[in-house]
């Protein structure tokens, strides 16, 4: 038995490197970093490809040792290269962020020491520090110390999350939930829809309320619809606000949401995974008047804090509606019933073991100091406005409202063309050929649209004029061939 056992850990200690080897491999992996932050401004935004990507699900996994040099060569090539560069400031589509490079080391530090941030009783620290960046959070909205919530993955979970709150909070069962009436923007993100589907409340009734010109909701529109629901032996139940939709940015009138969400008692969540930073500016915090008032807010550190993917946060006004949806006994958790002044993350989101993200963003926010994001997000409403007016100023160009936060739209409209659909599909095709911009599109009333999106941490004012630059060159490109 000895010598299988010394057999056996002399092959299982690959999984652990000594330090010679530990050197090695730390040295390629910033090596290839440092080279990659270097030229992170030189970088394309999209890189097309092809299907040979592909063949990485022939790659062969075997038993015995790789080549460092061949692993990295395929990150890059194979993974990092092709498709859309989410760390480029020319990345003007979806919603950017860029990926701040501080969270990346608190990532790093968070891997190594592999704290359980699940429960309070294995990592205090790790628990505390999560619960102070939600409180963070819960104060930039305006909550009370009542407020609690939890780091998610993202802001698809957190939406979900809170759904099942409102769920439990209703008190609604099975039989109930074809006549509950949930009311929210048709621009609501598809993540509702979706959070509704998982909850078990597909049948759920969605009132799509009417939007005014600038796509926002209209309140009066809402009270009516309530009304007749309630009328016809409904259950008026939740009300789903967005601040800053994702497709064209707009901003539902909050603080008149929240009156009629008080008056009919209904749970009112408010989705600002993309605009919800912008309360870090006094600008934002003039246009998300009202938020305050909702039951739960999702927000979404890794858009308008800039960091990596990975990391939501659902933020409810009171913590224990948050608790009781989430209760749960196991007997082997008996050891982690400790005092602990403050809920443990297993106690009010659906993860038991769970990666720690609290570093990510604590070390960021520490390091950097918060002005730093406020003057990040005060620059990037700037940029927007700049690159509005700059766009308004083209003959050619029709552009959508001005901007809440930091979407607009706009697409290609010059003299003599009949079939404008056509010429802006052929615009985005030659843009993505291009590649050093990325922009995204949209559709509205069978118009085929292009949203600006400002919010990567890397755009500057010299990205936008590059930007207009390359529009300039790829649009002769398009009219030389419509000419042709
Ligand atoms: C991005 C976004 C979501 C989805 O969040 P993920 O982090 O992508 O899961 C939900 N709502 C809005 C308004 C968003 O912008």
């Amino acid at each position: 038995m000895e010598d299988k056992l010394r057999d056996l850990e002399k092959v299982a200690r690959r999984l652990e490197p000594d330090k010679e080897n530990r050197k090695k491999l730390e040295k390629k992996a910033i090596e290839y970093i440092d080279g990659y932050m270097d030229n992170i401004t030189g970088h394309k935004a999209f890189q097309t490809f092809d299907n040979s990507i592909n063949s990485l699900l022939d790659d062969p996994i075997v038993d015995g040792e790789g080549d460092l040099s061949e692993i990295f060569e395929t990150i890059n090539d194979r993974v990092v290269e092709p498709g859309l560069n989410l760390t480029s400031g020319l990345h003007f589509g979806y919603i950017p962020g860029g990926g701040l490079f501080s969270s990346a080391v608190g990532d790093y530090v968070t891997a190594i020491t592999n704290r359980y941030a699940g429960v309070y009783f294995s990592s205090p620290g790790a628990v505390a520090i999560e619960t102070r960046m939600v409180n963070w959070m819960a104060e930039l909205i305006g909550y009370t110390e009542t407020a609690g919530g939890f780091l998610s993955s993202g802001g698809s979970v957190a939406n979900l999350t809170a759904i099942v709150t409102a769920r439990e909070n209703a008190n609604l069962k099975a039989a109930d939930f074809s006549r509950a009436v949930v009311y929210l923007s048709e621009h609501a993100h598809h993540c509702v829809d979706r959070g509704l589907l998982i909850s078990g409340m597909k049948e759920a009734i969605k009132r799509n309320v009417p939007l005014d010109e600038h796509y926002r909701i209209i309140s009066s529109e809402l009270s009516a619809q309530i009304k007749k629901d309630r009328e016809n032996g409904l259950i008026p139940w939740m009300i789903v606000a967005t601040s800053g939709t994702t497709n064209l940015g707009a901003i539902d009138p909050l603080d008149d949401i929240a009156d009629i969400a008080k008056k009919e008692n209904l749970w009112y969540h408010i989705d600002a995974a993309y605009g919800g930073f912008f309360l870090l500016t006094d600008e934002g915090k003039k246009k998300m008047k009202g938020i305050e008032r909702a039951d739960s807010v999702v927000l979404d550190p890794h858009k308008g804090m800039f960091l990596p993917y990975g990391i939501g946060a659902l933020v409810v006004k009171d913590v224990e509606k948050l608790a009781a949806a989430h209760r749960y006994e196991a007997d082997y958790m008996q050891d982690t019933k400790v005092e602990a002044g403050m809920y443990s993350p297993a106690e009010l989101s659906p993860e038991l073991s769970k990666h720690f993200r609290g570093l990510r963003m604590w070390l960021p926010l520490k390091l950097h100091g918060v002005d730093a994001f406020r003057k990040a997000l005060e620059e990037k409403i700037l940029l927007t406005h700049y690159a509005w007016h700059k766009l308004n100023e083209l003959e050619d160009m029709e552009v959508g409202p001005t901007p809440d936060l930091t979407i607009f739209t706009f697409r290609w409209k010059p003299e003599g063309v009949d079939d404008l659909n056509k010429l802006n599909e052929s615009l985005q095709k030659h843009l993505l050929e291009d590649g050093r911009v990325f922009l995204s599109t949209t559709n509205i009333n069978h118009k085929f649209i292009f949203r600006f999106a400002i919010l990567s941490v890397r755009t500057h004012k010299r990205e936008i004029d590059l930007f207009f630059d390359v529009l300039k060159e790829v649009k002769n490109k398009v009219m030389a061939e419509v000419h042709a």
